[in-house]
């Protein structure tokens, strides 16, 4: 069994490698595994093993179809994490997220089609969906993107479903909720916020922090995407939730309670444009069908995380005092 991992250097494919590497999967303990990954900023190939007998890393980009073509060839299934991922930055610069998350997506897929992989997983998004302000989606739902970056992965998601009815390829699409834990780039709000936090320094919490997100912790979500790897069905989509909502400012207030920081570092900056209110999952298919249930925690998870960044200095993107980054 051979994995090709795209985007296995970024927060959540990372955690996938390390997990496969070091047995967590059951079936996939001697399983090879190619990581291609372009190491944006995003991406950081010190969040692997420098060295490990059954790991290939391959710096390069989904868009380059000879490369991706004289990769597959020898594997069995390719695992699609590589996106530009950060919603801000997809305010400024769309272009990159239209080219690496649809047009890489639909190179992996022809790729996959060409080389004769049996099975590709396609990991998106919940934020497809848009907003909703009551009640759960459920994988039927109409995509409503409102970002450049949600826009881009539902056209993944599309490109997806048309190899599939077109060609037959065995593809696979997850839609998970806000994921958080260890290795996560500081931009993102949780690491940003904890790494602020212990440093003594303001947060920002965009607009009136009523925004409701669904957390789920990165191994869940791992767990989850292999579950469909194993189990799942050809062409179907699985929504991966937690049922876990805080708004912004109550993750905001659990972080300084974890950090010892005072609340009064919490300042309300203007609203991001076009900012979703709410996001709620129904991930009753992927529970019924494949037997998914969250594992972690969040209070206990977030505590983790907080603990990680805290030893983790050389990640904060700021002069750290030394004080505390030694409490
Ligand atoms: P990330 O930004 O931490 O990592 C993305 C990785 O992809 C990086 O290593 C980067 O170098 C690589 N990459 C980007 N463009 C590339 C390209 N053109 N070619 C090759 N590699 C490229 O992102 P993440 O948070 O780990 O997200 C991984 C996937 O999960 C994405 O598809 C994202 O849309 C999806 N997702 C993320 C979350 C979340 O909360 N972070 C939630 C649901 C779904």
């Amino acid at each position: 069994m051979r994995v090709l991992v795209t985007g296995g250097a970024g927060f959540i494919g990372s955690h996938y490698v390390r997990t496969m590497l070091d047995g967590g999967y059951p079936g996939y303990e001697s399983a090879g595994v190619t990581v291609l990954d372009a190491l944006t900023y995003a991406g950081d190939r010190a969040n692997l093993p420098a060295a490990h007998p059954r790991l290939r890393f391959v710096r390069g980009n989904v868009c380059d179809l000879p490369l991706l073509l004289s990769l597959l060839p020898g594997h069995d299934a390719v695992v699609h994490f590589a996106a530009e991922s950060h919603v801000d930055r997809s305010l400024g610069d769309a272009a990159a997220f239209f080219r690496s998350n649809v047009v890489g997506t639909q190179t992996v897929l022809e790729a996959a089609l060409v080389s004769g992989v049996g099975r590709v997983v396609h990991v998106s998004t919940d934020e497809v969906y848009g907003s909703i302000d009551q009640g759960s989606w459920t994988e039927d739902r109409p995509l409503a993107p409102n970002s450049p970056y949600s826009a881009s992965k539902a056209g993944s998601d599309l490109a997806a479903r048309s190899y599939w009815r077109t060609h037959g390829l065995d593809v696979r699409i997850t839609r998970c909720s806000n994921n958080y834990g260890p290795y996560q780039h500081v931009e993102k709000m949780i690491p940003l916020f904890t790494t602020r936090l212990l440093a003594g320094l303001t947060v920002p919490l965009y607009g009136d922090g009523s925004h409701v997100r669904e957390w789920l912790h990165v191994d869940d979500h791992c767990r989850a995407v292999q579950l469909v790897l194993d189990g799942g069905r050809a062409g179907e989509i699985y929504n991966i939730g937690s049922g876990n909502a805080r708004t912004n400012r109550e993750l905001a207030e659990l972080l300084a309670r974890l950090c010892g920081a005072d609340a009064s570092l919490i300042r309300r900056v203007a609203d991001r444009k076009g900012h979703d209110r709410r996001y709620a999952l129904d991930d009753g298919k992927i529970r019924r069908e494949l037997g998914y249930a969250p594992r972690v925690p969040f209070e206990r998870g977030l505590a983790d995380t907080v603990a990680w960044y805290r030893r983790h200095t050389e990640r904060w993107p700021h002069r750290v005092p030394v004080r505390a980054a030694l409490d």
